[in-house]
């Protein structure tokens, strides 16, 4: 097993799918215009299912399909059917849900349980401010048709921006209640460079608390694991919700998520500037043992800790500007 220099060992890998997206959401990629990876230049489902095979025996365990926009990947299933024999002990999927009406059974069918399900608000004009685009209706009809498909458990992941959606976080954590969902509340971070962060747009985990205990009390049960980016709290009675307080309370220390994106290249932070070239190495022959050696010596070196040197900055005299360039949020997978 390969641990960085803070002792993490690499356990889970997020794999983004494409680049591209169909949506424009204000707080990821704003931009209308944007240099698309070149298609070429895209791994193949079979590159993809080789490299996270080579991930596997090092050690990692689960890996979470995303983008951009997975579901836009054509014949995503296929990919699914790849990893399934790797005997992972979580194969999970995160979508904003535009095309999950369409694509839940073929899903489902591959092999996939569980999904998460990027909502943020359940009004359609805000809808359409934060997403430029009108698809409400569609992720509403994608989750009730990923339920009747069997998947489970279905996660609804909500960004919450001051001013924008806070005042929605009972309503949305109701919605998922009653639908049987569990919803997620994400702190809105400063990833990439498109979204104009300001420290002040952030809800912090304690202000989203304060108002969900203000309706229903909630209860502690911890992080799933022991070291998931979400903090998770049970409703007396039932449901249940989690915080990812990725701003307010970091868990670098925790962070065994290594990250390929489209393109085939390793990223080893969220915040990361750039990433290191596997595409390069198997498309030029590398063996098995040539990319275990690689990797390794991606990971073996990794200090990065970006969210808690935010913290820290976010905490002094001066205050925290994201100020070097990183790779867009769409580019290297949520
Ligand atoms: N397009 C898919 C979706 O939206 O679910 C998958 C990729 S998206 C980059 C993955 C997750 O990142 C989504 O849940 C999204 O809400 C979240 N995200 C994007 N920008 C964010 C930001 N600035 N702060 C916090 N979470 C963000
Ligand atoms: Fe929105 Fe996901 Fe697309 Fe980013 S990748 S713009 S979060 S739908
Ligand atoms: Fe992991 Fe980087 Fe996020 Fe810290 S900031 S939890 S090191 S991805």
């Amino acid at each position: 097993m390969v641990t960085d220099q803070l002792s993490r060992p690499l356990k889970d890998l997020r794999i983004s799918v494409t680049d591209r997206c169909n949506f424009r959401c204000t707080y990821c990629m704003p931009l209308e215009k944007y240099e698309w990876i070149d298609r070429k230049e895209v791994l193949t489902f079979e590159e993809i299912a080789r490299i996270a095979r080579v991930f596997v025996s090092m050690g990692v365990e689960k890996i979470r399909l995303t983008g951009g926009e997975p579901l836009l990947r054509r014949d995503l299933e296929k990919l699914v059917g790849l990893l399934m024999p790797l005997g992972l002990k979580d194969l999970a999927l995160t979508t904003n849900g535009s095309l999950l009406a369409e694509k839940a059974a073929a899903l489902a069918a591959a092999g996939l349980k569980r999904i998460n399900v990027s909502l943020d608000t359940l009004n359609p004009e805000k809808f359409r401010r934060m997403t430029r685009r009108d698809d409400l209706p569609r992720i509403l009809e994608g989750l009730r048709v990923a339920r009747r498909e069997g998947l489970n458990p279905i996660k609804i992941n909500a960004v919450i921006e001051r001013g924008v959606n806070d005042d929605e976080i009972i309503d949305l954590a109701q919605f998922a209640r009653a639908g049987g969902f569990a919803i997620r509340f994400i702190e809105y971070m400063d990833v990439g460079n498109a979204n104009n962060w300001r420290s002040e747009k952030t809800v912090t985990k304690r202000e989203i608390l304060k108002i969900i205990n203000g309706y229903l009390p909630t209860r502690e049960v911890g992080r799933d694991g022991g070291n998931a980016p979400s903090v998770d709290y049970e409703f007396e009675g039932g449901g249940s919700i989690g915080v990812i307080a990725s701003v307010s309370e970091p868990f670098c220390g925790g962070c065994t998520r290594a990250r390929l994106t489209a393109d085939g290249k390793l990223v080893t932070c969220l915040f990361s500037e750039r990433g290191h070239d596997l595409k390069g190495l198997i498309r030029s022959g590398a063996s098995d043992a040539e990319l275990i050696v690689a990797i390794g010596s991606i990971w073996s070196p990794r200090q990065d800790r970006y969210s808690e040197e935010r913290l820290v900055a976010m905490q002094s005299s001066e205050g925290y500007k994201p100020e070097r360039r990183k790779i867009e949020m769409i580019s290297l997978g949520g």
